[in-house]
């Protein structure tokens, strides 16, 4: 099996993308904000504890989104791999998420960076708030606090990545069908 990550801050077209990847490589995609969102929805204890984070736009703290990660990728073990998405978000996670892989035998090809700017993202997001129903997309402070928590604690990723040979950027803007391509071509000279 083997596992990728998608990279990109808020509203870079990360589970849009997800979608059409997972069917073309038949991977499991985890989105841990969708498991969050899902857990909110259903008023888990797992919800619970991850709202108070999620409603001021603050990453949830790592031990409880290392955890449920662990348990996705447990439930999931029968495709040909994995598409994480909102996954490594800080150090931690990443060297959490590459224990848990080298555990389960599970090839870690790399990570992969959707490149946007800034303004075209928080305009994306406020126009996906109108129809998402998600609260933290319709408040511009919280939008302007997840872009603070992905420069503090995510874009260190990004050269930690590097470092280890395992990060390649693609460029966000275009077609959604154009960038499917752009990533598909990296993911081919990955596997
Ligand atoms: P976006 O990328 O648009 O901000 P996500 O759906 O990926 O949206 O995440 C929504 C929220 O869920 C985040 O703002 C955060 O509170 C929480 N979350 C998702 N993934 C993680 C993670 N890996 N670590 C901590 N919190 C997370």
């Amino acid at each position: 099996m083997i596992a990728i990550v998608l990279f990109g801050k808020p509203g870079a077209g990360k589970g849009t993308q997800a979608e059409f990847l997972k069917e073309k490589y038949n991977l499991t995609h985890i989105s841990t904000g969708d498991v969050f969102r899902f857990n909110l929805k259903n008023g888990t204890e797992l919800g619970n504890q991850a709202k108070v984070f999620i409603d001021k736009g603050e990453l949830v703290p790592d031990e409880i989104t290392i955890n449920m990660l662990a348990n996705e990728v447990a439930n999931n073990m029968d495709k040909s791999g994995f598409l994480f998405d909102g996954f490594p978000r800080t150090i931690q996670q990443a060297e959490a998420l590459e224990a848990l892989l080298k555990e389960k035998n599970i090839d870690f090809v790399g990570t992969i960076g959707i490149d946007a700017n800034d303004d075209i993202l928080v305009a994306r997001i406020l126009e996906r708030g109108k129809t998402s129903g998600r609260s933290d997309d319709q408040d511009e402070q919280k939008i302007r606090n997840r872009y603070t928590e992905y420069n503090e604690k995510t874009a260190p990723l990004i050269n930690y990545y590097t470092e280890k040979n395992k990060y390649t950027a693609v460029d966000g803007i275009g077609s959604i069908a154009e960038v499917t391509e752009r990533l598909a071509k990296v993911i081919d000279t990955l596997i």
